[in-house]
């Protein structure tokens, strides 16, 4: 397999630094650390890890940008012009951000270039929009005398944006646009594992023209940054992309000054195939839920619950699916599926594959770390899986997928079966018969549900998780209000 050849990016030339009030600095105590390659472990760049001292001073530059700059203050369509302009640099920069992210995680060049640098462009044009669109509305009150009552949304104040490492570039835009729109300033910290699209995109942030301070970028661990961060009392609200054992332990930190708290976390959504589905759609889109982005998806579809009338044929094809699936790195042509992001993350996926074998589930699939350099694993297909096995109950982040198989449930039993789960961030269902469709929309506890469709996101569209998936919806409206707070006001005409 040979890469295409690339010019290396001229970010990747220096030891990558952080963003604090429009000036790019180094950690204080000079802590770095390599970024890695995950398609052939090697280092490609030197990264800065900043710690509670480079938090507080972005902390204070977003805050002095928030209560003396002019974000806040700016006309709406000002502030929509700005990211509109954002948009068109991070347009204009695409295939670098795209070869950026693929040397980052090992991802498919074309599904970073066609998807994910693309769905960065529109979310920040969806979210430009919103800037001029946020309103508040007047009140009929029956208070006695006469009122003019209304509301106003105003921006929450000074946020703080923490984002995982497996669609980075997406990841880190969803949190800055609407908080942009709302008028909020931010300190984005993106995953240690990967943080070049980030600090390019904090370049094009202020070639665009954003005011210092309103886009700041600590780069860190997690526990050590992002920690920091959360805990800072100068921040009005955290929102949270990640694991849910870490979105529970910022509740606590966060505690200090009530700070605001949105949380996207794990999943492991159910993929209901009922007996007249159309097959032809219905196996290519649930081998593709799982396998996708390596199954490090937070919406995978990693439960399949497949009719007995079908089951044989759906597992089989998706088992074909998976075992013609070309599995390398992502900047070879035709790759459909690039490595895990790390090590670590790789054997913690076998660790379940080995765990499910153990307590009696069968592989029909890969089950294996793929051969040769770099985290590569083969989608792996798991039969005779039961609701109780560690494969199925956690979420693997993996392509793994666990299958079962139904017989005459009804729609409610079948429903409990797909909300026996902690989590509840997503589920589709496949099936021709309108009543099943929407019986099983309604009954199954899940922030987002797909009929006949494969994962489709649309920055229109509320996303987010019950249950132990989450708080809050990113997207839509509600998305952008997350970034507000909502004010009454009561005058007296009398
Ligand atoms: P993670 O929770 O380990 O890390 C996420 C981010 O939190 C990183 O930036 C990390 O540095 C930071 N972090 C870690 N410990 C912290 C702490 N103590 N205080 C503050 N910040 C801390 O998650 P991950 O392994 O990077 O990502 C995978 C997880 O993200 C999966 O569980 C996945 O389901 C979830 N995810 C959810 C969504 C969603 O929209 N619901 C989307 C993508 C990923």
């Amino acid at each position: 397999m040979t890469p295409a050849t690339f010019t290396p990016p001229a970010i990747l030339s220096a030891p990558l630094r952080m963003l604090v009030d429009g000036q790019w600095i180094q950690a204080r105590d000079g802590q770095t650390q390599s970024v890695i390659d995950p398609s052939t472990g090697a280092d490609i760049a030197t990264e800065s890890l900043g710690g509670a001292h480079e938090v507080d001073l972005a902390v204070k530059a977003a805050r002095r940008a928030f209560e003396s700059g002019p974000w806040p203050r700016m006309r709406p369509a000002e502030r929509s012009r700005l990211l509109h302009r954002l948009a068109d640099l991070v347009e204009r920069h695409a295939d670098e951000l795209a070869l950026l992210e693929v040397l980052n995680t090992g991802k498919p060049l074309m599904v970073a270039r066609q998807f994910e640098v693309a769905a960065a462009i529109e979310c920040l044009r969806y979210h430009a929009g919103w800037a001029t669109k946020l309103n508040g509305e007047t009140r009929q009150v029956s208070l006695p005398g006469e009122w003019h009552t209304y509301t106003l949304r105003e921006p929450v104040g000074v946020v703080g944006l923490i984002v995982p490492w497996n669609v980075p570039l997406p990841m880190a835009v969803s949190k800055l646009a609407p908080a942009l729109a709302a008028g909020c300033t931010a300190i984005l910290k993106p995953a240690e594992l990967t943080p070049l699209t980030a600090l390019r995109l904090g370049e094009l942030v202020l070639e665009a023209g954003f005011p210092p301070g309103v886009v700041n970028i600590v780069t860190g661990l997690g526990p050590v940054a992002g920690q920091a961060l959360v805990e800072h009392p100068g921040v009005d609200k955290v929102s949270f992309t990640g694991s849910t054992a870490v979105g529970k332990s910022l509740l606590t930190a966060a505690a200090g000054n009530l700070k605001r708290v949105s949380l996207e976390l794990g999943g492991k959504s159910p993929v209901f195939i009922f007996p007249d589905a159309d097959l032809a759609r219905a196996i290519p889109s649930a081998a593709r839920g799982i396998f996708a982005n390596s199954g490090q998806v937070c919406a995978a579809g990693s439960r399949l619950f497949v009719h007995k009338r079908v089951a044989d044929q759906v597992i089989a094809g998706i088992a074909e699916a998976a075992s013609r699936l070309k599995v390398g790195p992502g900047l070879v042509a035709g790759m459909e599926m690039g490595p895990l992001i790390s090590e670590r993350q790789r054997q913690r996926v076998l660790s379940y594959v080995a765990s499910g074998l153990a307590e009696g589930a069968r592989v029909v699939a890969g089950g294996e770390a793929a051969a040769g350099e770099g985290f590569f694993m083969q989608p792996t297909v798991l039969v005779d899986t039961t609701p109780a096995m560690r494969p199925v109950r956690e979420e693997i982040f993996g392509p793994v997928l666990c299958t079962q198989v139904f017989g005459d449930d009804s729609l409610e039993q079948l429903a409990a079966r797909g909300n026996d789960t902690d989590y509840g961030l997503s589920a589709s269902i496949w099936t021709r018969d309108l009543q099943t469709a929407h019986r099983m929309a309604r009954g199954l506890r899940a922030g987002n549900v797909r009929v006949n469709a494969p994962v489709a996101l649309d920055f229109a569209m509320p996303f987010g998780g019950y249950k132990q998936s989450g708080w809050g919806r990113e997207n839509g409206r509600e998305g952008v209000e997350a970034y507000t707070e909502l004010k009454s006001v009561a005058v007296c005409l009398d």
